[in-house]
């Protein structure tokens, strides 16, 4: 009977300097330096991969939802949401609007919601009294104007609301405000809810 030193059936244990370890999950003979045979090492690297996936996968979502609520983004989107309430909330069955400033009528979708506080004092910023629709060129440069059309601005107030209003509004727009996160995300609902009723 020829000896077969490598053969795996031969009735009589072979004696080697290193005996061949089983897989860690089966008498299979392992695979390569690992501890597994080559289809338990398969089946563990295709685990690990979508393991690694889904943790990277978790790890974006994660950074999304961050993102998503971080306050320079929720105060972004309190700016979007009242601006587009102010200017529909103007507009007539067509989508048009009047400038406030200087009477130009135009579709809210060029139109801007123009502060009459500017928009850095946050107790005013989102603030219903303080926005009114203006076309870009007032809101941003007319020229011989400072941004705004200020005076224009002004004498609209008064003529709709009277000077203690408008009075009222500036000095309410000296206090200083911080807004929480919570506090600009239930903003956004209520106008969300607001904006439905348009
Ligand atoms: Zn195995
Ligand atoms: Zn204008």
């Amino acid at each position: 009977m020829p000896s077969n030193n490598g053969g795996t059936k031969n009735s009589q244990p072979i004696t080697r300097v290193k005996p061949i370890k089983p897989c860690k999950n089966c008498p299979k003979q392992r695979y390569a330096t690992t501890s597994l045979c080559y289809t338990h090492w398969r089946t563990h690297e295709r685990e690990k991969r979508a393991k690694k996936k889904e943790a990277l996968l978790q790890r974006k979502a994660r950074f999304k939802e961050k993102k998503a609520n971080s306050p320079k983004r929720l105060k972004k989107k309190l700016d979007d949401i009242i601006s587009l309430y102010v200017r529909r909330r103007a507009s007539d069955w067509r989508g048009n609007a009047l400038c406030i400033t200087c009477g130009v009528e135009k579709p809210y979708k060029e139109l801007h919601a123009g502060h009459y506080v500017p928009r850095d004092n946050y107790s005013v910023r989102y603030d219903l009294r303080n926005l009114a629709p203006q076309c870009f060129k007032c809101n941003m440069k007319l020229p011989g104007c400072k941004a705004g059309n200020i005076t224009q601005y002004t004498k609209y107030l008064v003529s709709q609301y009277g000077w203690p209003w408008v009075e009222k509004l500036i000095k309410d727009g000296e206090q200083s405000r911080q807004w929480t996160p919570e506090e600009l995300r239930q903003e956004i609902v209520r106008y969300q809810e607001l904006l439905k009723t348009l």
